[in-house]
């Protein structure tokens, strides 16, 4: 079983910490900034094992040396070779070892042409659900900026995540989510699960808590950018006069636009 908590780095980053319970060895993913991660290392008496990276902005990548000079990381990330300080370039279809746990590696471009998630299958013995490390790909309630790739790209990279199991606790790397559900609620007011999850992340955040990890059924029912086919979304897009072709990849781009200028 991998424990996996929130190091909260910047304005609204997350970088995840994952141990595994009775043991010293953690990883972290995509630290962005050493200090936060050495703090967090230093408190609970962890070593760290290995970093997984899942695209080049700096506030994902921008703690990887330094957290190299002190410590013996293994550093996973993508085949790019902008990103310093990676021992291990990796690609669609290759295997992560983390802490134990197989972790499968998706190319989910679209935010960048870089971007890379790790999936990580139910383990059995555990009674654990799934786990997706997604970046800023998919976020909760909504999904990130296309600063490289294009719609089509991005709404493969979403389509492939969605598949996984309905049940994958999907741990993304910002605090977007009260942001991201009232755009969703513009595009579907009348979505009862979206009203109720808006509810909840309110009362998370008035507490000071992270709203992710979420997972991909919540997904499935509240975030407008895997639901370009749902009957509400391509209504509202109608109603705004934004809706250039109702085919899946032209009703995501018209939502990603909406909400560019929201
Ligand atoms: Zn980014």
């Amino acid at each position: 079983m991998l424990n996996i908590e929130p190091i909260p780095a910047f304005n609204d980053n997350y970088i995840w910490l994952v141990t595994r319970p009775g043991e010293s060895g953690a990883f972290v993913v995509d630290p962005g900034d050493a200090a936060v991660v050495e703090a967090a290392l230093a408190a609970r008496q962890l070593q760290l094992a290995g970093i997984l990276i899942t695209h080049h902005h700096f506030d994902h990548v921008g703690g990887v040396l330094q957290l190299r000079e002190t410590h013996d990381p293994v550093v996973y990330g993508p085949f790019n070779p902008a990103i310093e300080g990676v021992d291990v370039r990796v690609a669609a279809g290759d295997q992560v070892e983390v802490l134990g746990a197989a972790f499968e590696v998706m190319e989910v471009p679209g935010h960048t042409l870089d971007h890379i998630a790790y999936f990580a299958r139910s383990d059995d013995s555990a009674q654990d659900s799934p786990v997706l490390f997604c970046g800023d790909t998919l976020f909760a309630a909504g999904c990130g900026r296309l600063f490289e790739g294009t719609p089509a790209m991005m709404h493969a990279s979403l389509q492939a995540l969605v598949a996984l199991p309905a049940d994958t606790r999907v741990y993304c790397a910002h605090e977007y989510t009260l942001a991201n559900l009232a755009f969703a609620e513009a595009v579907e007011p009348e979505n009862a699960e979206l009203a109720e999850r808006l509810r909840q992340a309110r009362a998370t955040r008035e507490q000071g808590e992270p709203t992710v990890p979420s997972t991909l059924s919540l997904e499935l029912d509240t975030n407008p950018f895997v639901r370009c086919q749902q009957p509400a979304v391509l209504d509202s897009l109608r109603s705004q006069g934004k809706l250039q072709g109702t085919d899946a990849e032209a009703v995501f781009a018209a939502v990603r636009g909406w909400k560019d200028n929201f």
